[in-house]
């Protein structure tokens, strides 16, 4: 963390289309930043819709030792020891501190389970298909659907029928406490739970520590699933896709839209960031 005299400074970052590339999922454009954000010991938040296992990955490759949000806000993992004590709210499981915000995985797969009585051979989901059926599902190698399917809080599914019965299918999980993500190819079964509001109570838990109200955090997504991160930080940065258009937010002060995609609008729109920080600073 920045020492107790600089002003705090968070930067909360979505991973796919955003810091990594919506196609080959490289960082490298974004490294001069990257590094710059460790220079000035601002800590880099993870944000995503992926799994910890996923992300862990990711974090070990980038030397990053800071917390983080996953699948969609439904929980944030904090290595222990990272604040000073363990925060309210937060228990301790496998050397991280945890905040969850939403139930966990079973409930969802009890719930699926009982639907299938009703919806036999409509739809399938990782877990009843599992790693062979995720391969034949997403295309990944065995080794990523392994780590695709240690989910801990929803679960993807397939649709196979009809869309009527899609209809009536999604009507039934949402009735039954679900919010369903509609993505490309398939549907997020989850809690009600958003990646604004973790970073809402992640936030609190720094300001708390560093004994301060002020924060100056931003907020980096491509997409819808990232709108209320983009809208709950002071600055958001929004970046440009190759293969949709920005999500549309409520805000208009302390918007930076990157002119190019992917890691390259990440960095651009994160140096842009930071020479603002530095004005704001010497003014
Ligand atoms: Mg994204």
């Amino acid at each position: 963390m920045s020492s107790p005299q600089s002003p705090l400074r968070l930067v909360f970052t979505d991973l796919d289309g955003s810091l990594l590339d919506h196609q080959t999922y490289s960082y490298l454009d974004a490294l001069p930043q990257l590094h710059a954000l460790e220079r000035l010991g601002i800590p880099l938040i993870p944000a995503t819709s992926k799994t910890r296992v996923e992300i862990e990955f990711l974090r070990a490759e980038l030397g990053n030792v800071h917390p983080f949000i996953v699948e969609n806000g439904a929980a944030v993992f904090v290595p222990c020891g990272y604040f000073a004590s363990q925060p309210d709210g937060m228990v301790e499981r496998d050397g991280y501190w945890v905040r969850e915000l939403a139930p966990g995985r079973d409930r969802w797969l009890d719930l699926l389970q009982m639907l299938y009585q009703e919806f036999p051979d409509e739809f399938d989901h990782f877990h009843r298909s599992g790693i062979d059926g995720i391969v034949r599902m997403t295309g990944l190698s065995r080794a990523r659907a392994a780590e695709a399917n240690r989910r801990e809080y929803s679960e993807p599914v397939q649709w196979l029928g009809t869309p009527e019965r899609r209809a009536q299918f999604l009507a039934r999980l949402q009735d039954a406490g679900a919010t369903v993500l509609e993505g490309g190819r398939f549907l997020s079964v989850a809690g009600d739970s958003d990646k604004g509001r973790a970073l809402t109570w992640l936030r609190e838990i720094y300001c708390h520590y560093r004994a301060t109200e002020a924060c100056h955090d931003l907020a980096v997504g491509d997409s819808r699933n990232d709108c209320a991160m983009l809208e709950a930080a002071e600055t958001a940065l929004v970046i440009r896709s190759p293969v949709h258009d920005p999500p549309a937010l409520r805000r208009q002060e302390g918007v930076i839209l990157s002119r190019d995609f992917g890691p390259a609008g990440w960095a651009e729109g994160v140096a842009r960031w930071l020479a603002g920080q530095h004005s704001q600073t010497t003014q």
